[in-house]
């Protein structure tokens, strides 16, 4: 039976790993530090015999007994309220657990695969990007600790390859959604859904001109276990190109709700990037993927879920300590 470390399982794109991999009938090593993430996501998992959880910060020396055939490295947070309240633990996942995970991958002879991002791009020049594209990054803006954490992951990755000969995968994912989202995590499908089952007004940033490319998490994960099991080391943008203005957007989901809410205009976050579309032609013709789900299917299934919590859930107010 094969095994697989997944981190950042208690997290939304994590959990959805962890369920890929059980299907697939591995062994199954879940690592998470809950900073951001939430047991919830993976509590149906816990009664099974290839699922083991261990709560762990992967920023400290990683040890798993016995052998290893992969590592999926999801810890770190991704949101940008997460990642502003938590720089030094953002900056410090992306390179000192990334660094530990792939010693840890060195001494097992496991392959690895890092789960990079579209803000490598930053607030893109090019449009839309492919992977060839080297980026518009504020170092020392707000975004920076998050941006550089995986700008470097990258780097660090690439050098494991090079000069260890580690099999390495880097995938570039862009904006993705689906159930087990955090409804308060300041994401917009999770914050248009919320504050429409709420009844309150939508909150726009900006002029709602700037535009995301918004990939179902099932075509994501899809499109993960493709590149983990292909022989390709360069990076691979996974993400859906139908792009939209977060402004249609927003007036997308109050359609899709039923509701009348109105939008309301907030002023842009800082260095916000203003346009992002993958460029997936890479993906497409080295792993033959490409996603399947439409957004109208994507926003129903994840308003389901949402629909689904329950009330003390939907109302509840963001208030984790994040004290490291
Ligand atoms: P998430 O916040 O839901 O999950 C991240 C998980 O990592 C959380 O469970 C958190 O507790 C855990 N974690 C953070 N620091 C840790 C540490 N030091 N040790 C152990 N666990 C730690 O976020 P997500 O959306 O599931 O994102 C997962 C990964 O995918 C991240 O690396 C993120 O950068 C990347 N990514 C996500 C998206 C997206 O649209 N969801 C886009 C681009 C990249
Ligand atoms: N956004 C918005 N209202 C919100 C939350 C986000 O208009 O309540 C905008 C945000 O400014 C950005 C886009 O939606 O332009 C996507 O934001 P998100 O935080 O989901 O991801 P990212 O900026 O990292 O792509």
């Amino acid at each position: 039976m094969k095994k697989v470390l997944i981190t950042g399982a208690a997290g939304f794109l994590g959990s959805h790993l962890c369920d890929k991999f059980i299907q697939m009938d591995y062994k199954v090593i879940a690592m998470d530090n809950l900073i951001t993430g939430d047991l919830k996501n993976i509590e149906h998992l816990f009664k099974l015999k290839n699922f083991t959880f261990y709560e762990h910060d992967v920023t400290t020396f990683v040890h798993i007994p016995g052998k290893l055939d992969y590592i999926l490295h999801f810890a770190s947070p991704a949101s940008p309220i997460d990642y502003l309240k938590i720089p030094i633990q953002t900056l410090k996942v992306g390179s000192l657990g990334t660094h530990n995970l792939l010693g840890l991958a060195k001494e097992k002879k496991a392959t690895i695969l890092i789960a990079s991002t579209s803000e490598v791009y930053g607030d893109p020049l090019v449009h839309p990007q492919n992977e060839d594209y080297l980026g518009n990054v504020n170092t020392i803006g707000p975004r920076g600790v998050y941006d550089e954490a995986k700008r470097f992951q990258e780097s660090l990755t690439m050098a494991y390859h090079t000069y260890h000969k580690l099999e390495t995968r880097i995938a570039r994912i862009f904006n993705t959604y689906g159930p087990r989202m955090r409804l308060n995590d300041g994401r917009v499908v999770p914050a248009f859904i919320g504050q429409s089952l709420r009844g309150e007004d939508l909150t726009v940033f900006g002029d709602g001109l700037q535009t995301r490319s918004f990939c179902y998490v099932d075509d994501l994960i899809d499109g993960i276990c493709k590149l983990l099991f292909s022989d390709y080391v360069n990076p691979v943008n996974i993400g859906n190109p139908n792009e939209i203005t977060i402004l249609d957007f927003a007036k997308e989901i109050i359609r899709l709700t039923n509701t009348d809410q109105k939008i309301i205009y907030k002023p842009l976050p800082v260095d916000d990037p203003m346009q992002r579309q993958p460029d997936i032609t890479r993906a497409k013709t080295i792993l033959g993927w490409e996603p399947m789900t439409t957004r109208q299917e994507g926003l129903l299934k994840t308003l389901a879920y949402f629909k689904s919590l329950s009330n003390q859930d939907l109302y509840k107010s963001e208030h984790r300590s994040f004290e490291s």
